[in-house]
């Protein structure tokens, strides 16, 4: 190969870990000849693709950022004050540098492992201490996707809570004021529809309530940019029985009594003008707050203070009894996923102004729309209310016009209809940008002048509705705000946390794969970073390119025919999936199918899905082998054929192998009317070697933040769009922007819309773009291959010493495997926990632990990483081992030895008293390498059930902090 050929193979040599060398000992270890005798051996021929993958030619990293330069380019960047939503905002630099392009923030895993992941623990309880207090309700989660998700969330809770028998439902109707978001009304009622939720639209101020209401939603300042004030309604839904929901904003609540103070049960938002760019859509943090009362039904992850084996203090996810990986069908949501980057982000926010800080940008913001509501009323316009925060509503006879000469100064006005102009003002308006707003609605010969208006003078905020409590007083709010403080209050957290920065992170189904700089950069580029999701399509070429060709690179990839990029996470993809199953029986007069048949090991999320579809669990069993079971599925199939909706595989299984048998289960489902869902979180095992399309699928949900590079983020942000065959594809999510701009291709187009914004957290697509782009056809085929190699390698050499669960009949593994641990209990007393934690003072993060099997660990190495590292873990994994041997002997105690008692922390190590019965250096330094590059877990372990019992999740307040 010339030297200038190769250049199109550099990204690959980047992107995947063993080299050339690496890779035949590697085989030799696994005992056979080459890549493709593995692959041939692992992969079932009746599924194989036959053909290379019709995408692009693979680019270098520099001909990639040229190119992404030059679609970037096609965006234009206008100023956008459409609001509805979304503001532009300023990042901190020093947040940009040190959490959104920092590895190791954005390469975290979700903080399962709390004992190394001290650090977004505790940024994530300031996030939701910056949630609690300034809405003024107790409990906040550690953020949801977005803020239209968030209020069907706020709306499912009621429901359930206040209809316990769901046979005998006697409150069905939801009530929505008129001026919610309307992208939030779309995501509200496609959530309603399946589960028999009526959503009733009206005035807040007029509407007559009954018994029938279950709750309510308004909006806080609302659509119109109106602040109104809800006490007496709140009051009139409570009088009978419901609850209220407030979609709010939290720059206004730094100067509004928030929605705590005047009554609401839950408050939600995003979080998005805390510091995070506006990135087309996302990904943006959306908040939720809630009474105490909702503790055992909120939805989402909550952070909670706890107390570790020494009795110090100690943060991890609390009460995760309610979600779904334990309650499955019964769970209070399916979030799993959700946006912990951007949470932090928006936290560090907080961090870096303080209260105060935060009020003065909302006066600024404020008293610059006072300005211009002044300016615009001298010159003779209505506005349509008195009262507001940051957007006014103009009144026009025409809007056209004023349309027209915004855009010539590379101004995005928000056009209601042709009567109403809506300008949102926020952190980046400066009182000279006031100028082009005010020459938008002025002739051009007379000047345009205005007077600023002085902060005492400030009253487009009525007094009832003014803020008078405090909120941030906590000292990690007010300490630091210089950027030297700033930058080391943000290593001193990542200095706690494993991250792929230290070293490998093998987490089964979860495909903890490289996130190349190249894939990241773009996504800080202004012309990437700063459009706004609704601004018109005549500016957004650059994103239309990407949703474009992303799209087509999906379909051949799974080789399906159409394509929705509008779930924001993978199990958003499942719900979406099966609502466009649902649709498609609706369409045909075939309602009624609504059974579901989920095999025992799927993911938790795959029934708490189905639940939000209205669909009807059937659970269908597995072999000892761990493939399904075909003559059960074939039974429940039969037993359910007349409401057969379909069934929910994962491919390869949760078990890490192809199933030979999966072509006869989608036959099975076929045969009797259903349609086959695959979940896609597996799909690192598939590209270029088999296809979701090829194995008879229908549907599936692609986890971009897994098999196609996008970070972590330390449990989120993710995307999860669906692919379609043709026959599903008019079944896709729409959405009221869409509808908007292309003049209705169908009337329909809004609906099914299940993200606020049409291509959900569209400026990570990039991410996923990129990848493609410079892997190419050859590339993405090879990860695929390499991820099985590594897995396989993994497993040759651990299997002598541990039990593997399920492999096919050649020994092989797919891209992950399990390692059983359960014979440790009764030989050891060892637990599958202990092995986890021990890892930690190896200076690893675990493998999966007990999913899908208990008491095991799933590893899945992936492609990026090299044979040194792979040795590694499995040196620690032997050593572990080892260790087990020795207390199956008899030669160390049962309950007093390195495994009960990991992690090490460097406290216990270095403290004076020692009292174990093994060694310091055995506890900190069990292998030689962990002497160059110790990473000492910043806690000991954590004792869960003590923070779920006395349940923390903001910080203290200030006077408990001083007695502490
Ligand atoms: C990760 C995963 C999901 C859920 O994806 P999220 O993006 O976290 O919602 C669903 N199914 C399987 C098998 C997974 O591994």
């Amino acid at each position: 190969m010339s030297l200038f050929e190769t250049q199109s193979k550099e990204f690959q040599h980047r992107h995947i870990g063993p080299n050339e060398a690496e890779t035949t000992e590697m085989l030799k270890a696994i005992g056979v000849a080459s890549l493709q005798e593995l692959i041939d051996r692992t992969v079932p021929p009746a599924i194989r693709m036959n053909e290379e993958l019709n995408l692009p030619q693979a680019m270098s990293e520099a001909e990639y950022l040229q190119h992404i330069k030059e679609i970037s380019l096609k965006n234009k960047v206008f100023k956008n004050y459409i609001g509805q939503g979304y503001y532009d905002t300023i990042t901190p630099s020093v947040i940009l540098r040190n959490v959104f392009e920092n590895p190791a923030w954005y390469t975290q895993y979700t903080p399962y492992q709390a004992e190394i992941s001290q650090g977004r623990l505790e940024s994530l309880l300031n996030f939701q201490t910056v949630v609690s207090d300034l809405t003024a309700l107790p409990l906040a989660n550690a953020s949801l996707l977005d803020e239209a998700t968030a209020a069907a969330e706020a709306m499912t809770m009621f429901f359930n809570l206040l209809n316990k028998d769901q046979h005998h439902v006697t409150r069905p109707k939801f009530f929505v004021d008129k001026d919610v978001f309307p992208q939030t009304k779309d995501v509200v009622v496609t959530r309603a529809i399946p589960v028999g939720i009526e959503v009733i639209y009206g005035d807040y101020g007029s509407v007559q309530l009954d018994e029938t209401y279950f709750g309510a939603l308004v909006q806080y300042p609302n659509d119109k940019g109106s602040v109104e004030d809800y006490r007496d309604f709140i009051n009139k839904v409570h009088s009978v029985g419901a609850y209220v929901a407030m979609a709010t904003d939290l720059l206004a609540l730094t100067l509004l009594t928030p929605p705590g103070e005047l009554g609401a049960d839950v408050a939600l938002g995003s979080a998005q003008r805390f510091g995070v760019a506006l990135g087309y859509g996302g990904p943006h943090a959306a908040f939720f707050s809630c009474k105490d009362e909702f503790k055992r039904s909120i939805p989402g992850r909550i952070i909670g203070v706890s107390v570790d084996a020494q009795g110090n203090r100690a943060l991890r996810m609390a009460l995760q009894t309610r979600e779904q990986h334990i309650k499955r069908e019964k769970a209070t949501s399916n979030i799993c996923t959700a946006q912990a980057l951007l949470a932090n982000m928006a936290a560090m926010y907080a961090v870096f102004h303080g209260p105060d800080g935060l009020q003065n940008i909302a006066k600024r913001v404020a008293l610059l729309t006072q300005t211009l509501a002044n300016a615009l009323e001298e010159r003779g316009y209505d506005l349509l209310h008195e009262y507001f925060f940051d957007t006014v509503v103009v009144k026009v006879n025409d809007a056209t016009p004023f349309r027209q000469k915004a855009e010539r100064q590379f101004l995005n006005f928000r056009y209601y209809d042709n009567q109403h102009i809506g300008i949102s003002l926020d952190e980046t308006t400066t009182p000279s940008d006031l100028f082009d707003i005010i020459n938008s609605f002025v002739n051009d010969v007379d000047p345009v002048a205005y007077e600023l208006q002085h902060e005492d003078t400030l009253d487009i905020i009525p007094t009832s509705l003014t803020r008078t409590s405090e909120f941030l007083t906590h000292p990690v709010f007010n300490t630091h705000h210089s950027e030297t403080q700033m930058m080391r209050y943000i290593t001193q957290l990542q200095n706690k946390d494993i991250s792929l920065v230290h070293s490998m992170i093998p987490l089964g189904s979860c495909t903890m794969k490289l996130n190349a700089a190249s894939e990241m950069i773009p996504l800080s580029w202004m012309h990437w970073s700063k459009m706004h999701p609704f601004a018109p399509t005549a500016q957004t070429e650059g994103y239309a390119f990407i949703v474009k060709e992303l799209s087509k690179y999906l379909c051949e990839i799974t080789k399906f025919d159409a394509c929705s990029l509008q779930p924001n996470s993978g199990a958003q993809g499942e719900y979406a999936g099966l609502l466009t199953i649902k649709a498609y029986h609706e369409s045909r007069g075939e309602g009624h199918r609504n059974v579901m048949l989920i095999p025992i090991s799927a993911h938790g999320t795959n029934p708490a899905s189905a639940v939000m579809c209205g669909m009807h669990v059937v659970v269908v069993k597995a072999l000892e082998n761990g493939y399904i079971d075909v003559e059960d599925l074939k039974a429940k199939a039969e037993q359910n054929a007349a409401n057969l909706a379909g069934i929910m595989i994962t491919y390869p299984s949760t078990y890490g192998v192809y199933e030979e048998t999966v072509k006869e289960i989608t036959e099975i489902v076929h045969s009797h009317g259903g349609q086959v869902y695959m979940d896609g979180a597996n799909m690192n095992a598939q590209v270029g070697l088999t296809a979701p399309g090829l194995i008879g699928a229908d549907v599936c949900h692609l986890n971009l933040h897994k098999t196609f590079a996008i970070p972590h983020g330390g449990g989120g942000p993710g995307m999860g769009p669906i692919c379609v065959k043709t026959h599903l594809a008019p079944h896709l999510p729409g959405h009221v922007e869409l509808s908007n701009q292309q003049s209705a291709i169908s009337s329909q187009q809004n609906r099914n819309a299940v993200s606020a914004a049409p291509y959900g957290s569209a400026s990570i697509l990039l991410i996923s773009y990129a990848y493609i782009r410079m892997l190419g056809a050859d590339g993405v085929r090879k990860a695929t291959e390499y991820a099985i190699l590594n897995a396989n390698y993994m497993l040759a050499r651990l299997k002598d010493q541990f039990d593997i669960l399920y492999t096919n009949h050649h020994g092989a593994c797919a891209h992950e495997f399990i390692v059983d641990l359960r014979p440790f209990k009764k030989s050891a007393e060892v637990e599958a926990e202990d092995v986890a934690k021990r890892l930690m003072d190896y200076g690893f993060h675990a493998p999966t632990l007990s999913f899908p099997v208990g008491g095991t660990i799933m590893i899945e190495p992936t492609e990026s990483e090299d044979k040194d590292e792979l040795d590694r873990f499995c040196n620690a994994l032997l050593s572990i081992r080892r260790e087990i041997a020795l207390i199956e002997e008899g030669q160390i105690d049962k309950k007093d030895n390195p495994l009960k008692n990991a992690p090490h922390t460097m406290f216990m190590v270095c403290s004076d008293e020692w009292k174990k019965p093994y060694s310091r250096e055995l506890a900190a330094f069990p292998l030689p390498y962990v002497k160059t590059a110790k990473f000492w877990p910043s806690v000991a372990r954590v004792n869960n059930t003590y923070g779920d019992r006395n349940l923390v999740c903001v910080c203290l307040p200030t006077e408990m902090y001083a007695e502490a």
